[in-house]
């Protein structure tokens, strides 16, 4: 999508700090790290968020989450633990409107909404 950021810097248009990557999405430092480890990770196809996903996007999906473990793994954080947050429209305050999990860890997260 020609607008959109993280579309962007899937095409290496924008830089940014690689994390990941396979043939199903791409990963990279959040800008603004809420933690030690923060990494996002974006599907390649433009997909607005979870809510605009299809049955097309079973295998995406699947794949995200795989790669995700993987990521933890290379990223020290699978041990000791990490959460995984996707904000999805105008209450959870989304603001990059192309579906990415916010990878977090490499810390005690004390603030626990559920
Ligand atoms: P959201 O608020 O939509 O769930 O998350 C968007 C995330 O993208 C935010 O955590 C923000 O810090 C991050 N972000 C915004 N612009 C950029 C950028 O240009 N590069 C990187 N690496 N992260 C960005
Ligand atoms: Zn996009």
């Amino acid at each position: 999508m020609d607008n959109c950021l993280f579309c962007k810097i899937i095409k290496g248009d924008i830089p940014s700090s690689k994390v990941y990557e396979d043939d199903y999405c791409y990963a990279f430092r959040d800008i603004a790290p809420q933690a030690p480890v923060h990494v996002l990770v974006v599907p390649k196809k433009h997909i607005e968020n979870i809510g605009a996903l299809t049955e097309e996007d079973v295998e995406i999906v699947g794949k995200i989450q795989i790669a995700i473990g993987k990521i933890a793994k290379q990223e020290g954080i699978l041990e000791s633990g990490f959460r995984v947050i996707s904000n999805c429209g105008k209450d959870a305050a989304q603001t990059v409107f192309h579906l990415h999990y916010h990878v977090l860890g490499g810390k005690e997260m004390a603030e626990k909404m559920v």
